[in-house]
């Protein structure tokens, strides 16, 4: 086992996170969103988009 830091500190307070769940990865910048791609599908079936998802789910 070796030691591991407190916390990630790869990004610094510039950095955008999901303000949906908070995540890094897979942001969009479109429309000033500020979420992720993970969190787009979910408040895209609320905003009427139909093109995220692909088939099921
Ligand atoms: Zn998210």
């Amino acid at each position: 086992m070796s030691f591991q830091p407190k916390k990630e500190r790869h990004f610094g307070r510039g950095a955008k996170a999901c303000r949906r769940c908070g995540t890094h990865r897979g942001m969009i910048s479109r429309a000033g969103l500020n979420i992720c791609r993970r969190c787009m599908r979910e408040i895209a079936k609320d905003l009427g988009f139909k093109k995220f998802g692909t088939h099921g789910g």
